[in-house]
């Protein structure tokens, strides 16, 4: 990469490995199935595409600083009180700002072993150490996570369940993690998936009573407005507090905020999307697990498919790239042997069953 002599990046800003996001696929006219990203094969609820392109008509007015109306719907279907609501530029934009709030130079930022990507580019833009602990059978090890902390912990991130491997731990555990970090270390439950599994509050009842858990959510997963980008964090007063000292003032769109609040008061839809995605997991994870191609239970809109090695790994993602199904290669997460492939509709699932096991059987790209 290029540099200048003189104008010079903060430390460690250049020592981040960029974020890798997953392929699109081929541009022009080839059509593709793009598995890779975990969005929404069913698309956002049409209420929330009505109400983000009735935005168009007022494009030249900014949005509300305060998201009350957004806090508010999220805190009436989530049975929460709206002032501990902040709202980001999606999730990723709040795990920055906890980062940039809570962790700088010699302070440590903990997640596990195949922990998501944006905890370390964002622990490491703020200037903090990044720190893992060692997962067991692909799940996140609450005694491991204990045992990595230090006087220096800062942030410890947990994705539950998790991505990319699609596991969760218990409650039980994750309160026996918050009641045992040492004192200056604020958990953040990162619940980017909590609305695929049924009757999960994404551990908003552990953050209530508590003054050093957070949890963060987002509308680009179930409620396939990935495109907007809307997500929000739960917390105690202290920390949105700080944090809104920190956000810029029209950080969430106009049009984001107004789709998100109609995809989140459309409970039927994102029901009938956790009923589908169930589906089609249970019925996609049984099929690759036939031809030889096992995964973790998910509970998720996601499998984390195990080929056993890395070269058969990488031989199934070619082949599947050729025949229009575009999955993601997690070698950046540790799993080189493996492929996440997004849960998508009937069609979608079809399509990559039948590819693996034409590819198990024995072809090739
Ligand atoms: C997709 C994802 C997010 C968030 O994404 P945003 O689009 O920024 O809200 C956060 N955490 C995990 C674990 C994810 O997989």
């Amino acid at each position: 990469m290029s540099t200048h002599p003189d104008i010079i990046p903060q430390a460690g800003i250049l020592d981040i490995s960029p974020y890798t996001a997953g392929k699109s696929g081929p541009g022009g006219g080839n059509r593709v199935t793009k598995l890779s990203s975990n969005e929404n094969p069913l698309g956002p609820s049409p209420l929330a595409k009505t109400a983000y392109m009735d935005m168009a008509a007022c494009l030249e007015i900014y949005p509300p600083s305060d998201h009350a109306d957004l806090r508010n719907a999220i805190a009436e279907v989530h049975g929460l009180n709206s002032k501990n609501i902040i709202c980001g530029a999606g999730s990723d934009e709040i795990i920055a700002f906890l980062c940039q709030t809570y962790a700088g130079q010699g302070d440590e930022v903990l997640y596990t072993e195949h922990g998501f990507a944006m905890y370390r580019i964002s622990a490491m833009a703020a200037g903090a150490t990044p720190v893992i602990a060692l997962e067991s059978n692909r799940t996140a090890d609450i005694d491991a996570l204990l045992a990595a902390c230090t006087d220096a912990t800062k942030l410890v991130f947990l994705a539950n369940p998790n991505n990319p491997t699609g596991t969760m731990v218990s409650d039980a555990e994750i309160a026996r993690l918050a009641e045992n970090l040492p004192k200056q270390a604020l958990l953040v439950l990162d619940g980017a998936y909590a609305e695929y599994v049924p009757s999960f509050d994404g551990h908003a009842g552990l953050v209530k009573g508590r003054k050093n858990v957070f949890m963060t959510r987002t509308f680009s997963k179930i409620y396939g407005l990935g495109g907007a980008r809307v997500g929000w964090g739960y917390g105690p007063d202290h920390v949105i507090g700080a944090l809104n000292r920190v956000r810029g003032p029209f950080n969430v769109s106009a049009a984001g905020l107004k789709a998100a609040i109609a995809a989140i008061n459309d409970k039927q839809y994102t029901a009938k999307c956790q009923q589908e995605n169930i589906k089609w997991r249970e019925w996609l994870s049984a099929e690759l697990a036939l031809v030889g191609v096992p995964s973790d239970p998910s509970q998720t809109n996601f499998i984390l498919a195990r080929f056993g090695d890395d070269k058969t790994a990488l031989e199934c993602d070619a082949y599947l790239a050729k025949n229009g199904l575009i999955v993601r290669v997690v070698t950046s997460y540790g799993l080189a042997e493996c492929l996440r492939i997004t849960i998508g509709d009937e069609i979608g699932c079809r399509a990559v069953a039948g590819r693996v096991a034409e590819f198990m059987k024995g072809a090739r790209a």
